[in-house]
This record gives structure tokens, sequence and C-alpha cells, in this order.
């Protein structure tokens, strides 16, 4: 038995044994005591996470691959511990999870080869969730991968470079062709770490960061200093040469630089 992949899930099984322990190996050994696998279908990479000392929990959504996990994957020939305190199955969608509750006050480090059309709101909630999660790594469509990892400077740096980075070390590790794929998708994925950043307090008011950059961005060709109109800064502020810049041409910290500006302007 196996599982049929349906589109509307975003479901491409992955079929290297080599590819899934390698994305599974990029999770480091930091201790954690949980491990969340997001979308684990079939469980191609749960497998290699269950060889951890962590408990892995694993979250689908679809009925059927939770079947295939309760049933059909073969945690006993495998030598997996079964017991609840190891592995558990989760069915239901993940963007309507609380994290608190699935993990109450515990680190939980989390990990998938995402379904693709809903990859960009799971990185966001791992950021909101980022008191819990020291460790975010996984398998994206390749363009996304990238443009969490991008630095200033390029087309791609965008909202979620940014956001991302502000809490977040990202790196890039590897891409993956669409041939090892059930069925193949149309493009590249890339696989993605993020570590938590050891101070990842920022300076200033979290909803008016994630406002500015927004906003920057929303109007990306503009310079600052009409992109951000909406603030209604004063003119002695926006003659400051960071409003003279475009968003793609700011670092996070100038973001943070700049947040700051705007938090004291009027005060
Ligand atoms: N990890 C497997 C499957 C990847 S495909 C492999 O590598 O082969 C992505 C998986 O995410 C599918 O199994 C799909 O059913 C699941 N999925 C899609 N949307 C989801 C959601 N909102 N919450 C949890 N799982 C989801």
């Amino acid at each position: 038995m196996s599982v049929k992949a349906k589109k509307h899930l975003g479901q491409h099984f992955l079929t290297d044994e080599g590819i899934a322990k390698d994305i599974a190996n990029t999770l480091t050994e930091n201790g954690y005591e949980n491990i969340l696998e997001i979308g684990p279908g079939m469980g191609v990479l749960t497998k290699y996470l269950l060889q951890r000392k962590s408990k892995t929990t694993v979250i689908e959504l679809d009925r059927e691959s939770i079947a295939y996990l309760n049933d059909v994957f073969p945690v006993e020939q495998l030598n997996l511990v079964t017991s609840k305190d190891k592995f558990e199955v989760i069915e239901g969608d993940f963007l309507k999870k609380d994290l608190l509750q699935l993990f109450p006050n515990k680190q939980v480090a989390i990990i998938g080869n995402f379904p693709y059309n809903i990859s960009t709101q799971i990185v966001f909630k791992a950021i909101e969730n980022r008191d819990f999660v020291p460790e975010f790594a996984g398998m994206f469509q390749k363009e996304v991968a990238q443009r969490i990892a991008e630095k200033q400077g390029s087309k791609i740096y965008g909202i979620l470079s940014v956001l991302t980075q502000a809490f977040y070390d990202v790196e890039y590790l590897f891409t993956v062709p669409p041939s090892v794929f059930n069925p193949p998708p149309k493009v590249d994925s890339g696989v993605i770490r993020l570590i938590r950043k050891k101070d990842y307090s920022l300076p200033v008011d979290e909803k008016l960061f994630f406002r500015v950059v927004k906003t920057a961005f929303n109007q990306r060709r503009k310079m600052l200093r009409s992109s951000l109109k909406s603030f209604n800064l004063s003119d002695s502020l926006k003659e400051a040469t960071i409003f003279a810049k475009r968003p793609e041409q700011l670092s996070v910290e100038e973001f943070i630089e700049l947040t700051k500006k705007i938090a004291k302007d009027g005060i």
C-alpha cells in the first residue's frame, strides 16, 4: 500500500533515501526534547528523525497518509521505539494548530518537506512562535528558500528575508532536483536551515517594525520617503539619507535603525 499523491495538498513524495537522510540530518544535535515534522506523507524523513533521542511529533492533513503512518509505516521493522513518548501522529492542519498547546513551555525544532502552496505561511507561523522554535529546517521551492536566505541588494530580497533574518541566522544548504520526487514538481527545491539568534529580541516595537518592512516592500521600486508616506513622517526626518534608499538596499540592521527613527519621530 502507498499513498496516492494529491495535488491540492501539495503532495510530492521524496523517493531518494539518501536525500531524505540528508534533510533529516540538517537539524543540529542540540538536544531538543521535541521535533515537529510538518507533512510527513509516508514518513520518508520521519524514519531518520526517529533515530534521534528527541520525541518526534508529526502533523499531517491527509487522511490517507495518516492511515499509512498508523498502520503501514514500518516503525517496528526499523527498530524504532513506538511508544507515545517517542513518536506521535497528529491529524490536522499545521496552520490551525496552537503550538503552545501542543508543546506547553517546550522548545521544538521544526522540520519538513513542506507543501509548497503554504510554505511561506509556515515560515511566518514559525517566526510568530519563535520563543518556542530554536531551529527550523526543511525543503521549499528553491526560489522561496533563496528568498528567505537572501541578503540586501538582491531582487528577491524582501519581506520574508527581513522578517526571518531579524530573528534567525539562515543558511541555504543544498538544491534538490525534481527527478527525486513522485510526482516530480515543475521546479527545483532548496533546503535551508534557520537557527534562532542568541539574542533575538528586537530593540524596537515589533508591530511597528513589521509594518515598516511590509509597507516599504509593498512599493519596492520607490524611495522610502515616498513609500512610507502613510507614517506621516516629519520633513526633517525625511531628509535623512536612509529615506532616499529603496527597501532592497537596507540590511536587517538598517531596517531596525529605520524603525527606531520612525518611532522617535514627532515625540
Ligand atoms: N514529507 C513527505 C511528503 C511531502 S509533500 C515526503 O517528503 O515525501 C507535503 C505533505 O504535506 C503532504 O503529505 C501533504 O498532505 C502535507 N500537508 C499539506 N498541507 C498541510 C497542512 N496544512 N498541515 C499539515 N500537513 C500538510
